[in-house]
Protein backbone atom coordinates (compact mmCIF):
# COMPACT_ATOMS: atom_id res chain seq x y z
CA UNK A 1 0.00 0.00 0.00
CA UNK A 2 1.48 3.54 -0.76
CA UNK A 3 2.42 5.61 1.82
CA UNK A 4 0.10 9.12 0.63
CA UNK A 5 1.69 12.75 2.21
CA UNK A 6 0.53 16.17 2.53
CA UNK A 7 -2.37 17.22 4.36
CA UNK A 8 -5.86 16.15 3.60
CA UNK A 9 -7.25 18.53 0.55
CA UNK A 10 -4.32 20.14 -0.31
CA UNK A 11 -4.86 19.72 -3.76
CA UNK A 12 -8.22 20.46 -3.71
CA UNK A 13 -7.27 24.49 -2.45
CA UNK A 14 -4.53 24.05 -4.80
CA UNK A 15 -6.95 23.58 -7.78
CA UNK A 16 -8.95 26.25 -6.46
CA UNK A 17 -6.22 28.63 -6.14
CA UNK A 18 -5.41 27.81 -9.73
CA UNK A 19 -9.01 28.65 -10.79
CA UNK A 20 -9.53 31.99 -8.54
CA UNK A 21 -5.55 33.15 -10.17
CA UNK A 22 -6.80 32.61 -13.94
CA UNK A 23 -10.47 33.45 -13.48
CA UNK A 24 -8.83 37.25 -12.61
CA UNK A 25 -6.73 37.51 -15.69
CA UNK A 26 -8.28 38.96 -18.80
CA UNK A 27 -9.10 36.68 -21.46
CA UNK A 28 -6.95 36.10 -24.62
CA UNK A 29 -9.59 34.37 -26.61
CA UNK A 30 -10.40 35.87 -30.34
CA UNK A 31 -13.75 36.75 -30.98
CA UNK A 32 -13.13 35.89 -34.67
CA UNK A 33 -15.39 35.78 -36.89
CA UNK A 34 -17.16 38.84 -35.18
CA UNK A 35 -13.64 40.52 -34.54
CA UNK A 36 -11.38 40.56 -37.27
CA UNK A 37 -7.83 39.48 -35.62
CA UNK A 38 -4.86 41.89 -35.58
CA UNK A 39 -2.72 39.86 -37.78
CA UNK A 40 0.84 41.24 -38.47
CA UNK A 41 1.32 42.95 -41.65
CA UNK A 42 3.89 40.48 -43.22
CA UNK A 43 1.42 37.48 -42.34
CA UNK A 44 1.59 34.56 -45.33
CA UNK A 45 -2.39 35.22 -46.09
CA UNK A 46 -2.26 34.64 -49.80
CA UNK A 47 0.21 34.89 -52.72
CA UNK A 48 -0.24 38.33 -55.31
CA UNK A 49 0.74 38.61 -58.61
CA UNK A 50 1.82 41.71 -60.22
CA UNK A 51 1.00 41.04 -63.85
CA UNK A 52 3.29 43.80 -65.51
CA UNK A 53 6.82 42.71 -63.45
CA UNK A 54 6.73 39.14 -64.50
CA UNK A 55 9.08 37.88 -67.49
CA UNK A 56 7.96 34.48 -67.05
CA UNK A 57 11.60 33.42 -66.26
CA UNK A 58 9.79 30.18 -65.29
CA UNK A 59 11.65 30.08 -61.62
CA UNK A 60 9.11 30.50 -59.21
CA UNK A 61 7.49 27.08 -60.67
CA UNK A 62 10.55 25.35 -60.79
CA UNK A 63 11.75 25.89 -57.23
CA UNK A 64 7.88 25.46 -55.91
CA UNK A 65 8.15 21.99 -53.95
CA UNK A 66 4.50 21.29 -54.35
CA UNK A 67 4.66 22.01 -57.77
CA UNK A 68 1.58 23.95 -57.86
CA UNK A 69 2.36 26.73 -60.14
CA UNK A 70 0.63 26.93 -63.64
CA UNK A 71 2.17 28.95 -65.86
CA UNK A 72 1.73 29.47 -69.88
CA UNK A 73 2.87 31.82 -72.65
CA UNK A 74 4.14 32.64 -76.07
CA UNK A 75 6.59 35.24 -77.58
CA UNK A 76 5.86 38.33 -79.22
CA UNK A 77 7.79 40.23 -81.58
CA UNK A 78 8.44 44.10 -80.06
CA UNK A 79 9.26 46.51 -82.89
CA UNK A 80 12.39 48.91 -81.57
CA UNK A 81 12.72 52.15 -83.34
CA UNK A 82 16.43 52.00 -84.59
CA UNK A 83 17.20 48.06 -84.09
CA UNK A 84 17.96 46.04 -86.96
CA UNK A 85 15.75 42.95 -85.82
CA UNK A 86 12.37 43.44 -83.94
CA UNK A 87 13.24 41.96 -79.93
CA UNK A 88 11.16 39.28 -78.47
CA UNK A 89 9.00 39.32 -75.22
CA UNK A 90 7.49 36.56 -73.56
CA UNK A 91 3.26 37.31 -72.69
CA UNK A 92 1.68 35.65 -70.08
CA UNK A 93 -1.19 33.59 -70.86
CA UNK A 94 -1.54 31.76 -67.37
CA UNK A 95 -0.31 31.91 -64.32
CA UNK A 96 -2.39 29.85 -61.69
CA UNK A 97 -1.36 29.45 -58.07
CA UNK A 98 -3.60 26.07 -56.56
CA UNK A 99 -3.90 26.77 -52.53
CA UNK A 100 -5.03 23.45 -52.04
CA UNK A 101 -1.62 22.17 -52.47
CA UNK A 102 0.37 25.06 -51.88
CA UNK A 103 2.41 24.67 -48.30
CA UNK A 104 2.97 28.63 -48.04
CA UNK A 105 6.59 28.05 -47.78
CA UNK A 106 6.97 31.41 -49.31
CA UNK A 107 9.62 30.26 -51.47
CA UNK A 108 8.25 31.22 -55.07
CA UNK A 109 8.42 35.00 -53.60
CA UNK A 110 11.76 34.80 -52.17
CA UNK A 111 13.51 33.44 -55.57
CA UNK A 112 11.36 35.84 -57.66
CA UNK A 113 14.29 37.96 -59.16
CA UNK A 114 11.56 40.61 -60.17
CA UNK A 115 9.71 41.49 -57.63
CA UNK A 116 6.57 39.91 -59.45
CA UNK A 117 4.59 38.04 -56.05
CA UNK A 118 4.20 39.07 -52.89
CA UNK A 119 2.43 38.22 -49.41
CA UNK A 120 -0.98 39.68 -48.59
CA UNK A 121 -2.27 38.88 -45.53
CA UNK A 122 -5.87 38.15 -46.64
CA UNK A 123 -6.34 34.95 -45.20
CA UNK A 124 -10.42 34.37 -45.95
CA UNK A 125 -10.15 32.61 -49.21
CA UNK A 126 -11.70 29.26 -48.27
CA UNK A 127 -14.03 27.75 -50.81
CA UNK A 128 -17.12 25.21 -50.62
CA UNK A 129 -15.32 23.37 -53.37
CA UNK A 130 -11.66 22.59 -53.69
CA UNK A 131 -11.40 23.38 -57.75
CA UNK A 132 -11.93 27.02 -56.30
CA UNK A 133 -8.71 27.63 -54.47
CA UNK A 134 -6.91 27.00 -58.00
CA UNK A 135 -6.61 31.47 -58.04
CA UNK A 136 -5.55 31.78 -61.89
CA UNK A 137 -3.21 35.51 -62.96
CA UNK A 138 -6.59 37.84 -62.39
CA UNK A 139 -7.49 36.78 -59.23
CA UNK A 140 -3.61 36.59 -58.23
CA UNK A 141 -3.92 40.26 -59.51
CA UNK A 142 -6.90 41.29 -56.99
CA UNK A 143 -5.22 40.04 -53.92
CA UNK A 144 -2.07 43.06 -54.91
CA UNK A 145 -4.10 45.49 -53.39
CA UNK A 146 -4.78 43.69 -50.03
CA UNK A 147 -0.59 44.00 -49.98
CA UNK A 148 1.12 45.86 -47.25
CA UNK A 149 3.45 48.81 -48.21
CA UNK A 150 7.14 47.53 -47.30
CA UNK A 151 8.09 48.84 -43.47
CA UNK A 152 10.37 52.14 -43.77
CA UNK A 153 14.36 52.12 -43.25
CA UNK A 154 15.78 51.76 -40.32
CA UNK A 155 16.94 55.44 -39.64
CA UNK A 156 19.80 53.74 -38.06
CA UNK A 157 20.59 50.94 -40.47
CA UNK A 158 23.41 51.07 -43.28
CA UNK A 159 22.52 52.58 -46.23
CA UNK A 160 21.91 50.06 -49.35
CA UNK A 161 25.24 49.14 -51.00
CA UNK A 162 24.14 51.23 -54.21
CA UNK A 163 23.45 54.25 -51.79
CA UNK A 164 26.75 54.04 -50.50
CA UNK A 165 28.32 53.66 -53.80
CA UNK A 166 26.22 56.34 -55.50
CA UNK A 167 27.26 58.54 -53.12
CA UNK A 168 31.28 57.63 -53.05
CA UNK A 169 31.40 58.42 -56.75
CA UNK A 170 29.20 61.97 -56.36
CA UNK A 171 31.77 62.92 -53.51
CA UNK A 172 35.14 61.70 -55.51
CA UNK A 173 36.37 64.08 -58.22
CA UNK A 174 35.61 63.90 -61.47
CA UNK A 175 37.77 61.59 -63.16
CA UNK A 176 40.03 62.00 -65.73
CA UNK A 177 40.00 60.40 -69.06
CA UNK A 178 41.87 56.91 -69.24
CA UNK A 179 45.06 57.14 -71.40
CA UNK A 180 45.68 54.18 -73.35
CA UNK A 181 48.68 52.65 -72.82
CA UNK A 182 50.64 52.58 -76.26
CA UNK A 183 51.51 48.80 -77.41
CA UNK A 184 54.85 47.76 -75.74
CA UNK A 185 57.63 47.37 -78.18
CA UNK A 186 58.47 43.71 -78.74
CA UNK A 187 60.89 42.43 -76.86
CA UNK A 188 63.17 40.59 -79.17
CA UNK A 189 63.02 43.68 -81.63
CA UNK A 190 60.86 41.59 -84.38
CA UNK A 191 58.51 43.01 -87.65
CA UNK A 192 57.92 47.00 -87.00
CA UNK A 193 60.92 47.73 -84.68
CA UNK A 194 63.15 50.45 -86.29
CA UNK A 195 66.62 49.43 -86.59
S1 LIG B 1 4.45 29.30 -51.19
FE1 LIG B 1 5.73 27.45 -51.56
S2 LIG B 1 4.26 25.83 -52.01
FE2 LIG B 1 3.14 27.76 -52.20
S3 LIG B 1 3.24 28.29 -54.38
FE3 LIG B 1 4.98 29.30 -53.37
S4 LIG B 1 6.71 27.87 -53.54
FE4 LIG B 1 4.81 26.71 -53.98
S1 LIG C 1 9.82 33.95 -60.79
FE1 LIG C 1 8.73 35.90 -60.89
S2 LIG C 1 9.16 36.69 -62.96
FE2 LIG C 1 9.68 34.49 -62.96
S3 LIG C 1 7.80 33.47 -63.69
FE3 LIG C 1 7.70 33.50 -61.45
S4 LIG C 1 6.55 35.38 -60.96
FE4 LIG C 1 7.20 35.54 -63.09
Amino acid sequence: MSERSGIPGEGLVKGLAVTLKTMTRRSTTQQYPDVAPELPPRSRGVIALLEENCTVCMLCARECPDWCIYIDSHKEEVAVPGAARPRQRNVLDRFDIDFSLCMYCGICIEVCPFDALYWSPEFEYAEYDIKDLLHDKDHLGEWMATVPPPPAHDPNGEPAKEESVAARKAAAPAARPAVRPSPAAPADGGEGTPR
